[in-house]
């Protein structure tokens, strides 16, 4: 099977239609959370995920825009785009979200937002971080997301070794346990805004990661029409 593996995708349809249009052929699509937020079209994303079929997991943002998660732990602007989220999704939107679980198991990958201990709000971004999750899992392998950076964590004896996708862009899935991150579809913030996807083919054994050009400034006048965060909209043009 070829998956396309995405997260993070947070309203942004003109990334998400990009990087479909690349990622094709796929059998499925798997999905890592944060559908909505930040981003201007929460209903046109969901819609389009829901007619591909796919499947995944719901991330903070997503638990939030349904009501099932306090705004109080998001930042200003991140609460503000959740508030206009919420007034924004209709009833098909909100009933995909709220029926996305914070676990999934698929094809013998894990799937989570944050991470395996908890899958809301923890970010796998540090070495350390890596360690305390990477028995966390009945699988061998776990598909995270959240921090929007595209990164690997792979145990080699008593080491967690970070690995980037970069000139090489590709990794042989083996018997090593991994906690791997396909970056963010929507609002990339690694310093390159290009969007961040990942290939992935149980077949061969591989993960494969892509950088996909898409129209920002389209993005971005939706998102001043809709009245949300300037620094919101600003920052798809840095990637940070
Ligand atoms: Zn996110």
């Amino acid at each position: 099977m070829r998956i396309a593996v995405l997260s993070d995708i947070h309203g942004n349809l003109p990334a998400l239609e990009a990087v479909l249009a690349s990622l094709r052929p796929y059998d499925a699509i798997w999905q890592l959370g944060d559908v909505v937020g930040y981003g201007p079209q929460p209903n046109e994303v969901v819609a389009l995920l829901a007619s591909e079929k796919a499947l995944g997991v719901r991330g903070n943002h997503d638990s939030a825009a349904v009501g099932e998660l306090d705004t109080d732990a998001f930042n200003d602007d991140a609460r503000a785009a959740i508030e206009w989220t919420m007034g924004e999704l209709n009833n098909d939107t909100r009933a995909w979200l709220a029926n996305l679980k914070r676990r999934e198991e698929l094809e013998g990958f894990t799937l989570v937002h944050g991470s395996p201990r908890d899958p809301t709000w923890e970010y796998v971004y540090a070495v350390s971080i890596a360690r305390a999750n990477i028995n966390r899992f009945s699988t061998t392998h776990c598909l995270v997301g959240h921090t929007h950076v595209p990164l690997v964590y792979r145990q080699a004896g008593s080491k967690i070794e970070p690995w980037l996708p970069g000139k090489v862009s590709q990794i042989e899935l083996d018997e090593r346990r991994a906690l791997i991150n396909p970056g963010s579809v929507g609002q990339p913030r690694d310093g390159d805004r290009r969007a961040s996807a990942m290939l992935l083919d149980t077949e061969q054994m591989t993960a494969e990661w892509r950088r996909i050009e898409y129209p920002i400034e389209t993005v971005q006048k939706l998102m001043q029409q809709a009245r949300l965060p300037k620094r919101l909209v600003a920052r798809l043009s840095h990637g940070l």
